[in-house]
């Protein structure tokens, strides 16, 4: 078992923007270096020059920072253990090649592509899957069938090669997993990965232990596609004589229907980003939405992630930051892969939503009205968001959801006139006018004077006429109490707006 100080990593590839799997990663490693008062660090494996992509790095720090998730190291802050770009670190990487190569755990590999296309179509014909391995090495151009002294000459000369780990014959390899315990694979079932390539770059194999090793990482908490991986690590580690971190390998997140990994194109179909940020790829110049840019709050994403995969023991849904890391334990990990719901996500925005402080909803909706050109008081703004927040999950939805607290309608929707404004009805409308304007203009005045002293004494239809006040009112048969509404537009207005109902759609024939 681990005994040094907590260090974690998180250690994304810059080849576009972040998953929100990798998203949950980075917050699982979070989460536990700040339960264990450890350390969280931000590494960039970027060895693979010919999957580089401008801006995904930026995109990478600018995401967590949306989202709360703090390193304490990494590649934007610095620390005592950097640089923590792996292409930075790129010189100190081939004495470890050299290394293995020293003490027989690697050996240079000189095949061309050509060569090995057509040993793999050699392998096909006989209906086989070629594999770079301990059984079919001899077969190939290497330091170990050609000799070490040829492979030298041929270096001298100037061929290019890669360094490839070898491979114990016939070993049974464990690989200990806090999630899934012990994971044994055999040898002969794995490849002699490359190491090294031609271009002078280590693979992220190689830089990934040689890093994890050299910035004293002790827990390696990652997604599930690095399991088979896993075997090679350990034997890397072993073969450097360092001691291994203790490996926690995350399932994956899946689609919202359970068969496969979540993709971006599941998000396009369902209509729910991938993304925590919008992502504008500079290849394709294609754009994909991001969770910011749809106006969920990052409270919302951090908290639905944090339960997808993972199991608090009571059934408390809502975690802030602080009660996520008090409670999260890599043994309630599940093993099996969690789906993605959508209806959740909304779910949990909407619970956000709700939480702000009136003031930020305020804030929101008083950019909207200006945007809108409505004017009204800061007073009259924050009693509308207090009434109307409930109804709202985006704050997208505020001005649609609040116009008519700002504007008048401007027009009336047909279905709701056709099933409320009956015969009579601007007569009734009218009759509305004058208790307003005869009335004490107060909630309960009003009230008494309308509901029991009109409608209901002369036997009306209580939700035909109230429904016509809304359409008149509103625009549409939505809205809060309508008596509330109307204290909030103020007499004037409120007759304003009857009044233009009364004359824009006029008496209906029986
Ligand atoms: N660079 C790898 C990735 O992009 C990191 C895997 C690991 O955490 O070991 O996911």
């Amino acid at each position: 078992m681990e005994n040094r100080p907590v260090r974690v990593r998180f250690a994304p590839s810059p080849t576009g923007p972040l998953h929100i799997g990798g998203v949950r990663t980075a917050l699982y490693n979070y989460l536990f270096a700040r339960q264990h008062g450890g350390k969280m660090i931000l590494r960039i494996e970027d060895t693979d020059q010919t999957r580089f992509v401008p801006g995904a790095e930026a995109y990478i720090v600018e995401a967590f920072q949306w989202l709360g998730i703090q390193f304490d190291e990494g590649v934007h802050i610095g620390g005592s253990y950097g640089p923590y770009r792996q292409s930075d670190r790129k010189d100190l990487y081939r004495q470890y090649a050299d290394y293995l190569i020293t003490h027989g755990w690697a050996y240079y590999a000189f095949d061309t592509p050509e060569a090995l296309d057509a040993k793999r179509k050699e392998f096909e014909a006989e209906k086989r899957t070629f594999q770079y391995d301990c059984t079919t090495r001899s077969m190939m151009a290497n330091s170990i069938s050609l000799g070490i002294e040829e492979a030298q000459r041929r270096i001298a000369s100037g061929q290019p090669y890669v360094v490839r780990f070898q491979f114990p014959e016939n070993i049974d390899i464990t690989v200990h997993d806090l999630i899934r315990g012990e994971v044994t694979m055999n040898s002969r079932l794995l490849d002699d990965k490359v190491l090294f390539k031609s271009d002078g770059m280590p693979t992220y194999h190689l830089a990934n232990i040689v890093d994890d090793h050299l910035m004293e990482i002790t827990h390696v908490i990652r997604g599930e596609e690095w399991l088979p991986s896993a075997p090679l690590h350990v034997m890397l580690y072993q073969a450097f004589g360092w001691q291994a971190p203790e490996f926690a390998h995350l399932p994956l997140l899946l689609k919202p229907e359970g068969n496969g990994k979540l993709s971006k194109r599941d998000g396009d179909r369902l209509g729910f980003p991938v993304f925590p940020l919008e992502w504008h790829d500079p290849k394709s110049g294609e754009t994909s939405s991001g969770y910011r840019e749809q106006g969920y709050l990052p409270q919302a994403v951090v908290n639905m992630l944090a339960l997808l995969g993972w199991h608090p023991e009571t059934d408390q849904e809502l975690f802030t930051l602080d009660e996520l890391t008090a409670q999260f334990s890599i043994g309630h990990i599940s093993k099996n892969g969690a789906k993605f719901n959508v209806d959740k996500a909304r779910w949990f925005q909407h619970e956000y939503f709700q939480k702000l402080p009136l003031s930020e909803v305020a804030d929101m909706l008083e950019a909207q009205v200006k945007e809108h050109q409505a004017t009204a008081s800061r007073s009259y703004i924050e009693q509308v968001a207090s009434l109307m927040r409930e109804r709202i999950t985006f704050p997208s939805e505020l001005w649609d959801t609040c116009c008519y607290f700002f504007t008048a309608p401007t027009a009336y929707d047909p279905a709701a006139i056709k099933k409320r404004w009956k015969p009579g009805m601007t007569i009734h409308m009218a009759k509305v006018i004058d208790l307003l304007r005869t009335k004490p203009f107060e909630y309960e005045a009003l009230h008494k004077a309308l509901l029991d002293d009109y409608i209901a004494a002369n036997g009306l239809n209580t939700g035909s006429i109230m429904n016509s006040l809304r359409l008149a009112v509103v625009g549409k048969t939505v809205g809060p109490d309508m008596l509330t509404l109307v204290m909030m537009l103020g007499k004037e207005e409120t007759i304003r707006r009857v009044q233009r109902a009364i004359d824009t759609i006029g008496e209906v024939a029986e």
